[in-house]
């Protein structure tokens, strides 16, 4: 049989808007000497591998310039390898303030988001007394990159996803941090996750048009809440709503843009 001939041009449009493409196209014509020096510099992303850490502890860094103080999650920050859980062709781009694909049209969120939304949560009244998220309830684990910060910042983790091929993945990804309080559920995750229900802290990393009654309902009193959420205006906005003894409490802050929550399984 004849093999079958590459297909060109290679298609980069499952790369996300504002994300550069994995690597420069090669010049088959160039001498081999620059060829060379351009494979290395591609196929070793500096600073990763061995010492991914430092370049964890750069990513850190600009996210302290920018005004980040929440320790916790900033020792998180610098304790999870994200590269880990990025596809290998993107791995180059890892820790740069950037959202990357992370297959079926989902992405894993950008560093600088996932920091204020876990220092927001770190804000909520028991967070604040117990200096831990408690128990949480994430909605759309995705790659697992925010789930393993979340595991470092909580003591029990569930993590609900509707899209079994990434649920399935994460599962795998996860495995070698060894994360015994971390569990990953394949389902709608609009239900919340009932039987480990009260949840001292929510987070959702996909947004709707109104926050599912279950998950206010599976909040314990004191228990913070942080979500995407779509705003009169159509734009999305992050919400954080707070669980008093008597009522839940919403505040509005600053834009987002996350991918949306969907109902039922895929
Ligand atoms: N926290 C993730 C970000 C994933 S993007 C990470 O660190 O990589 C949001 C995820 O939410 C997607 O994987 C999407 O499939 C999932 N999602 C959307 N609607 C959902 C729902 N109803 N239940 C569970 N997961 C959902």
């Amino acid at each position: 049989m004849k093999p079958r001939a590459p297909r060109f041009p290679i298609r980069l449009d499952r790369v996300a808007p504002g994300a550069q493409a994995p690597m420069a196209p090669q010049r088959p014509q160039r001498p081999v000497h620059e060829a060379a020096a351009d494979a290395r510099r591609h196929s070793a992303p500096s600073g990763l591998g061995l010492d991914s850490g430092a370049v964890r502890a750069r990513m850190v860094q600009r996210l302290r310039a920018q005004g980040l103080r929440c320790e916790p999650v900033l020792q998180a920050l610098e304790q999870v390898p994200r590269h880990h859980f990025v596809d290998a062709a993107l791995v180059a781009q890892a820790y740069e303030d950037t959202a990357l694909p992370i297959g079926h049209g989902q992405t894993i969120s950008k560093p600088s988001v996932v920091a204020r939304m876990l220092a927001l949560l770190f804000e909520g009244q028991s967070a604040r007394q117990r200096g831990s998220l408690g128990r949480v309830l994430e909605i759309g684990t995705g790659s697992g990159y925010q789930a393993a910060l979340l595991g470092v910042l909580g003591t029990q983790v569930i993590s609900v996803e509707r899209l079994r091929p990434l649920h399935e993945r994460a599962r795998e990804l996860l495995q070698p941090l060894r994360r015994a309080n971390l569990r990953l559920v394949w389902g709608d995750g609009r239900l919340g996750h009932g039987p480990n229900a009260p949840y001292d802290t929510v987070i959702a990393a996909a947004g709707g048009e109104a926050l599912p009654q279950s998950w206010l309902d599976q909040m314990a009193p004191g228990a913070r809440l942080v979500a995407p959420l779509h705003g009169a205006g159509g734009g999305q906005v992050l919400m954080v709503v707070d669980r008093t003894e008597t009522d839940w409490v919403r505040q509005v802050h600053e834009a987002v843009h996350f991918v949306p929550l969907k109902s039922g399984i895929g």
